[in-house]
């Protein structure tokens, strides 16, 4: 549903626009804007909270950056020559997607294929990812050149001790393309349809569509970290300052954590620090509540599909706690929005569709399958705010990304249809018809191209036959 406070068109801000241009760019009063898109629905999300945000009708781009924002009237003074101006036709355009973590190092050949992948997430608005990476593949990313921006977590395993955790690290510089996000703490627990997550009950032997929980191979539990290990991990990453992301898949694996971050609350600063607890399997309300005393950053996978689930079976966690209370506690972004955390969204994958998971935010469903949790629905303006401006907090680059504001990076995408009005499940049928990227078009459709007279760049595959579109096949090669 479309809130009426969303679509009222930002005011005039003439004045703010020159004293910024003024004080910022003293030598604009003799240049033109290099791209101007009008007469659109720009969404902004220029706002902490996704309703206030406010939608625009033009935006003006000059180098690497956004320098003007407002109505058509105002923005198209800006124009010159050369500019690049590109009627919207009421078109929407969005910032450019943050995916807070995709498998990256799942790529065969990352050297070889990173620049395909780069491209097919340009060709879906995705114009930064984060992932995990040990030494040698960040080495091979780090002589490579970025077509997407790229921030990633240095991954150490919580099997290794304490003392040795993070020796093996060594702080690279960061640019506009490639920064550290800390460091990515592996292996807390496993995989749930594997039995190894650490859950708070006991995994039946004999639930039908998870063969491999017969032999409870990790105990009746999963696969729990001893608390004591936990303890001096945290430890030892509090202690040196440092920022952190936990692979966290059961409830009881965040117990533990929660536990062991209540325990140093004293000690240290753990709310500056921001730890992240990425996937949102299983998490139960009582969790948020004291998640929020610590502004845990969550990077949550869509509800259903990254596990192959097609919404016509039960999920692990719906077997494990019952249909109602399991299919609240996947990916709960309604109570953590509700509570005040500012949750991200993350595919965990290398070809589920970055609309798609929006969707799943916000439908709860796969087309004509039942729905999950629909208690934890989000509204569109709060999925797009998870993928934009509370992602790139989570990045920890929320000053330069995230959103349509002057003086950020020109990371945009031009979208085939209207945003706030496209049926809740067509969500996932938005096509990308162009991306920006720090100012440089990086991505047209080839029709839209074509019309419009801009130029064909990026991905020319067909995204609809390697993305999973509202559609699961075993077939996909699906990470
Ligand atoms: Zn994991």
């Amino acid at each position: 549903m479309a809130n009426k406070s969303s679509l009222k068109k930002m005011v005039s801000l003439t004045p703010l626009i020159v004293l910024f241009l003024i004080s910022a760019f003293p030598a604009f009063a003799q240049q033109y804007a290099d791209i101007i898109l009008y007469g659109g629905n720009i969404l902004t999300a220029n706002q902490p909270k996704p309703d206030d945000s406010s939608v625009a009708e033009a935006v003006a781009v000059l180098g690497n950056r956004i320098v003007a924002v407002g109505t058509n009237q105002e923005i198209l003074r800006m124009a010159g020559p050369q500019t690049l101006k590109i009627d919207l036709e009421y078109r929407t355009v969005i910032p450019g997607r943050i995916d807070t973590q995709v498998p990256l190092t799942n790529l065969k050949s990352l050297a070889e294929n990173f620049r395909n992948q780069a491209e097919e997430f340009l060709a879906q608005g995705v114009t930064t990812v984060s992932t995990h990476l040990s030494k040698v593949p960040l080495g091979v990313i780090q002589k490579l050149d970025l077509p997407v921006r790229v921030a990633y977590a240095a991954e150490v395993s919580l099997q290794d001790p304490a003392e040795t955790l993070l020796q093996n690290y060594e702080a690279l510089p960061s640019s506009t393309v490639l920064w550290n996000i800390g460091f990515y703490l592996a292996s807390a627990d496993g995989l749930e349809n594997s039995a190894a997550a650490c859950m708070s009950k006991a995994y039946p032997r004999e639930a039908r569509d998870f063969p491999m929980w017969r032999a409870q191979a990790f105990g009746t539990n999963g696969n729990c970290l001893p608390t004591a290990k936990l303890r001096s991990a945290v430890d030892t990453i509090l202690k040196s300052g440092n920022r952190a992301t936990f692979d966290i898949h059961g409830d009881k694996g965040l117990d533990d954590l929660l536990e062991v971050l209540e325990s140093f609350s004293g000690q240290y600063d753990i709310k500056r620090t921001r730890f992240g607890v990425e996937h949102c399997a299983a998490i139960r309300k009582d969790q948020i509540a004291r998640a929020q005393k610590f502004d845990i950053a969550f990077s949550c996978d869509p509800p259903l599909g990254v596990h192959l689930e097609d919404g016509t079976k039960s999920t692990a966690t719906e077997i494990l706690f019952g249909r109602q209370e399991g299919g609240d506690m996947r990916a709960p972004l309604r109570s953590m929005i509700d509570a005040g955390l500012r949750p991200s969204l993350q595919t965990d994958s290398l070809n589920y569709y970055s609309f798609l998971a929006t969707q799943q935010l916000v439908v709860r469903s796969f087309p004509n399958t039942r729905i999950l949790g629909p208690q934890q629905r989000i509204s569109r303006q709060e999925a797009l705010h998870a993928s934009t401006r509370w992602a790139a907090e989570h990045l920890g680059r929320e000053k330069e990304l995230g959103s349509i504001e002057v003086g950020k990076y020109a990371d945009m995408a031009i979208l085939d249809r209207n945003y706030l009005q496209v049926r809740q499940d067509g969500l996932n049928e938005i096509n990308v018809l162009v991306t920006i990227l720090g100012g440089k078009v990086v991505y047209t459709e080839p029709d839209y191209a074509n019309r419009k007279g801009l130029p064909q760049v990026g991905y020319r595959g067909n995204l609809g036959s390697i993305l999973i579109r509202g559609r699961l096949t075993d077939k996909l090669p699906y990470q």
